[in-house]
């Protein structure tokens, strides 16, 4: 098939490509439709590797799609051809200790779409397991069934909070993922989220498509400073990755908060503790999510959730390769997304 495969650091095009997938009795066949381009794809793309995670092979990449079913395997119930579903990118080994105790997102052995050595799903087709492809309801469109994946790391961190009723949060990084996870706490009912960055540029397009988020430039003064007047920090969500960011959040949240770390530091992060104990902070740290896309789909489909503002620009895949080179450079996308041809 003709996928967009990066054969190495910023060498990405539309090949042919052997895949070879099977479908099992208990999985379905998928036609993509609309592939969001994730700051991860963009990454590999940029630098050839995550981490440990190194590109060494041509590579398929995309994890956050959408696409109706066109066949399904012989033990699938609740799917038939022509549903429009998501998928959720990441598949434990079922055996694994992790899967059988429910935190499957942990499992290391996790084959994540787009994470060597695992294609991506920027191609005409998937095989997926059943179970991990949710229908989408008539009036949450492919765009925004797209927009699951990152949804559900917003949704996820916001849950482990246990965010409460008109409390305050602060989300340090107005990148997409911050801003997810704005939208995410906004929906389970606080009452005032706050959003800083020391981009204003960034913080401007938060502010452009939602409104309603308090908008806070750290870029002059220290994030604590900074927070003097908005009273009780109840929960702080760290989505910058910046390695000094979880220190200010300590720094920043009331006794008994919680702060959850979302970011990825690329350098070692640090804190005091001294300062965590005498708060009694709860700190959290979240790798992806696990068991919350029904509930994503489910924002989406009540309104309690509205995403379709994310998507700032629309591909073709036939322009795939000029979408990667512009994502990676512009600061003024939130979320882009590849139309598959249908
Ligand atoms: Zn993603």
């Amino acid at each position: 098939m003709r996928a967009l495969v990066l054969e190495k650091v910023k060498q990405l095009g539309i090949h042919e490509i052997e895949l070879n997938e099977v479908m099992g009795p208990e999985d379905v066949t998928i036609k993509v439709h609309t592939v969001g381009i994730c700051g991860s794809d963009v990454h590999y793309y940029d630098h050839g590797g995550i981490g440990n995670f190194l590109v060494k092979e041509p590579m398929v990449l995309g994890h956050e799609a959408s696409g109706t079913v066109v066949s399904v395997g012989k033990n699938v119930r609740d799917l038939k051809p022509g549903d429009r579903v998501c998928m959720e990118p990441g598949i434990p080994d079922r055996n694994s200790n992790e899967f059988r105790t429910g935190r499957y997102n942990i499992d290391p052995k996790v084959r994540f779409w787009a994470t060597p050595p695992i294609h991506g799903c920027l191609r005409p087709t998937v095989v997926h397991p059943a179970d991990f492809t949710f229908k989408l309801p008539d009036n949450v469109s492919f765009g925004e069934g797209a927009l699951v994946e990152p949804l559900a790391v917003g949704v996820y961190a916001v849950e482990r909070a246990a965010v409460k009723l008109g409390s305050t949060v602060l989300v340090i990084g107005a990148g997409t993922i911050g801003l997810v996870t704005a939208l995410a706490a906004a929906a389970a009912g606080a009452g005032k989220v706050i959003v800083a960055d020391i981009s204003q540029k960034r913080l401007d397009l938060c502010g452009s498509r939602y409104p309603s988020l308090v908008l806070l430039n750290v870029a002059a003064k220290p994030l604590k400073e900074a927070l003097l007047g908005f009273g009780a920090i109840d929960f702080v969500f760290e989505a910058s990755g910046a390695p000094p960011s979880l220190q200010s959040a300590m720094e920043a949240v009331a006794p008994g908060g919680c702060i959850v770390q979302i970011g990825c530091p690329l350098k070692e992060s640090s804190f005091s503790v001294s300062l965590a104990q005498s708060k009694e902070v709860r700190l959290e740290f979240i790798f992806r999510y696990a068991h919350v896309y029904p509930k994503v789909v489910a924002l989406l489909a009540s309104g309690k959730l509205n995403a379709k503002p994310l998507i700032t620009r629309e591909y073709t895949f036939a322009e795939g390769a000029k979408a990667f080179e512009e994502v990676s450079k512009s600061d003024e996308m939130i979320k882009a997304q590849i139309l598959m041809p249908q």
